[in-house]
C-alpha cells in the first residue's frame, strides 16, 4: 500500500511552473492509511493524519528548496469556533476549511501545500524571508478574511489567526517550521489589535511560560492550591475593623506563596478567571458569615473583580445565588472594580454593575485615578466607594496631597465613600484624617492576614 493519501486536488495556484502542490484533508485520508503507516514504522505519527502527511511533504520540499537555494515558510491559519460553525451551518469542518484555503491561495502565488491542522490549516509556501513581502502578504490575508463566507445562503464572518514562521538559521526542519507557525497563531489570538503574528525566538520562552503556567494553574484549581487572606480597612474617626478585602494567594506545593500580580493576568486570558473568580467570591461570603454567626464582628468583605468577570452575563444572578447559599446579607458584600475594567466598548458592565447595586451590593473603584480615568463614568456607573491608590500617598510627590484632597471633596459631595489603600506611616494618617478621609487600609495598621490570624482578629471586635 502507498504510505501517500489519496488527494483531492485543489486547484493550487503556484509561481512556479515547476512547483507541485498538494492538498491535504482528513475526509480524503482513508484510516487504514493512517494505520499501516504508524505499523510499518513501529509507532504511531505523533501528529494528526493530515498533518502527518504535511509533516512528509514539508520535509521533502524543505530539502528540495535547499538545493536551489529558496526559502520556504510554513503559515498556520487558525479559525475561531470551526466546531461550532460547522453544526450551526450543517457544513463538514473540512468543506469549511476548503473554502479558507481557497481564499489564501488566490493571496499566495507560491502554495507547495495545504493541509487540515487542529483548528485550522497549515500552508507551506515560496519564499517569506523578505519582510516587507511577508508583512505585506500577512496584510492581504487578513483583509481577505474581512468579507463573509457564504454558508447553504446565510454570511458568516470568520475570525482567524495568523501564524507565520518562515525558514531561518534555528528552524530548518519541517518539525520545527509546523510547530513555530502553529504557536505564533495560538499566541496572537487572544491578543487584540493583531491577528497575525511572526515567529521569533522569544516566542518558544513566552509559549513555556504563559502555557506551563496555564497547566499548574488548572491543576491548582483542582487540587485546592489558593486560598484568601484579608486585609482589614478601618474607620479613621473610630478607629474600629468596618471590613476586609479577600485578597487571592496561590500555596503553590514547591514555590510556596505566589502573588496574584503573577497569575492573575494569566486566568484573566485564558478565561480560568471566571471559575477562580467564582471560588473566590463563594469563599470570601461562606467566611464573611462565618465570622457574623461567631461573634460581634459585622464587617463588610470587599471582593475584587476582573474585566473579564464584570462583562459576564449572567454576573449579578450569580452573585445572588453565592449569597443565598451562603446566607450573607448583600449589604455585607462589596465588589471591587477597577477603572479599566469599568470602562467597555459595550454596556454589558454597566448592566451588571446596575443589577449588582439592585440587590444591595456595595461598588467600589479600586486603585482610583491610576487608570484611564473619565470622570464620566462616575456619574454613570453606580458607585458607592473610591479607593485612593496608594501611589497617591507618596507625599514626596507634588500635587499628590492635591490629588488626594481633591478626591475627597469629589467623592463626598458625589454621596460617595473613600477609603486610601496604602497606609503606611503616621503621616499620611495623620494627613487623611485631617482631610475627612473615611476608611483606611494598609501596612501601618495590617498586612494582609492568613485566615487564622483574621479569624484572631476579628472575633475578638466588640
Ligand atoms: P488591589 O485590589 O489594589 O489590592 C491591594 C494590594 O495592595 C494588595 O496586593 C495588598 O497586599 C497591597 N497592599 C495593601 N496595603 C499595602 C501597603 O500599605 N503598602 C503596599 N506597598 N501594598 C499594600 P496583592 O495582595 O499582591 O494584590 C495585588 C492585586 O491583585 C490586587 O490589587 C488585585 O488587583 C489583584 N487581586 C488580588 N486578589 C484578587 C482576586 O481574588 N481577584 C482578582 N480579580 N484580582 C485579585
Ligand atoms: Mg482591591
Ligand atoms: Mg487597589
Amino acid at each position: 500500500m502507498s504510505n501517500k493519501p489519496e488527494i483531492k486536488e485543489l486547484p493550487l495556484r503556484s509561481g512556479r511552473s515547476d512547483v507541485h502542490s498538494e492538498a491535504i484533508f482528513l475526509e480524503d485520508v482513508e484510516e487504514g492509511m493512517f494505520h499501516s503507516i504508524g505499523e510499518k514504522d513501529g509507532k504511531k505519527p505523533q501528529v494528526p493524519v493530515p498533518a502527518y502527511y504535511f509533516l512528509q511533504l514539508v520535509s521533502k520540499e524543505l530539502g528540495e528548496c535547499e538545493a536551489v537555494g529558496s526559502s520556504p515558510a510554513v503559515l498556520y491559519l487558525g479559525v475561531d469556533s470551526l466546531r461550532k460553525i460547522s453544526h450551526t451551518y450543517d457544513y463538514t469542518r473540512t468543506d469549511l476549511l476548503r473554502k479558507c484555503a481557497e481564499r489564501v491561495q488566490v493571496i499566495i502565488s507560491g502554495v507547495y501545500g495545504v493541509a487540515e491542522g487542529g483548528e485550522g490549516l497549515l500552508f507551506l509556501v515560496e519564499d517569506l524571508t523578505n519582510t516587507e513581502k511577508a508583512e505585506q502578504t500577512a496584510q492581504e490575508i487578513m483583509e481577505a478574511f474581512s468579507d463573509p463566507f457564504l454558508f447553504n445562503g446565510t454570511e458568516i464572518y470568520l475570525t482567524v489567526s495568523l501564524g507565520i514562521c518562515p525558514y531561518s538559521e534555528d528552524k530548518q526542519s519541517a518539525n520545527a517550521l509546523i510547530e513555530g507557525a502553529e504557536m505564533a497563531s495560538l499566541l496572537i489570538k487572544d491578543r487584540p489589535g493583531s491577528n497575525y503574528y511572526f515567529f521569533n525566538p522569544s516566542i518558544s520562552a513566552e509559549w513555556k511560560n504563559s502555557y506551563s503556567l496555564e497547566f499548574s494553574l488548572r491543576k491548582a484549581l483542582k487540587e485546592n492550591q489558593f486560598e484568601l487572606h484579608y486585609q482589614p480597612q478601618k474607620d479613621i474617626k473610630s478607629g474600629n475593623i468596618v471590613g476586609c478585602e479577600a485578597l487571592l494567594r496561590w500555596k503553590h506545593p514547591d514555590r510556596g506563596y505566589i502573588p496574584p500580580d503573577l497569575f492573575i493576568p494569566v486566568a484573566e486570558e485564558n478565561g480560568m478567571i471566571i471559575e477562580l473568580g467564582e471560588w473566590v467570591l463563594r469563599e470570601a461570603c461562606r467566611q464573611n458569615k462565618e465570622w457574623h454567626s461567631q461573634g460581634n464582628y459585622r464587617g463588610l468583605i470587599g471582593v475584587n473583580l476582573s474585566a473579564r468577570q464584570l462583562q459576564q452575563p449572567g454576573l449579578a444572578d450569580k452573585v445572588k445565588e453565592i449569597l443565598l447559599e451562603t446566607g450573607l446579607s448583600a449589604g455585607y458584600l462589596e465588589l471591587e472594580i477597577t477603572e479599566s475594567t469599568a470602562i467597555s466598548q459595550n454596556n454589558k458592565a454597566l448592566d451588571n454593575l446596575i443589577m449588582l447595586r439592585e440587590l444591595g451590593i456595595q461598588v467600589s473603584i479600586d486603585d482610583f485615578g491610576t487608570g484611564y480615568s473619565s470622570l464620566k463614568y462616575l456619574s454613570i456607573f453606580p458607585i458607592s466607594k473610591l479607593k485612593i491608590d496608594k501611589l497617591f500617598l507618596q507625599q514626596e510627590i507634588q500635587h499628590n496631597q492635591a490629588i488626594v484632597k481633591s478626591i475627597i471633596r469629589m467623592s463626598h459631595s458625589m454621596e460617595m465613600k473613600v477609603i486610601a489603600e496604602g497606609v503606611e506611616t503616621e503621616d499620611q494618617l495623620v494627613f487623611l484624617e485631617k482631610e475627612n478621609c473615611d476608611e483606611i487600609q494598609g501596612y501601618y495598621f495590617y498586612k494582609p492576614l492568613p485566615l487564622e490570624e483574621a479569624s484572631d482578629l476579628f472575633l475578638q471586635a466588640q
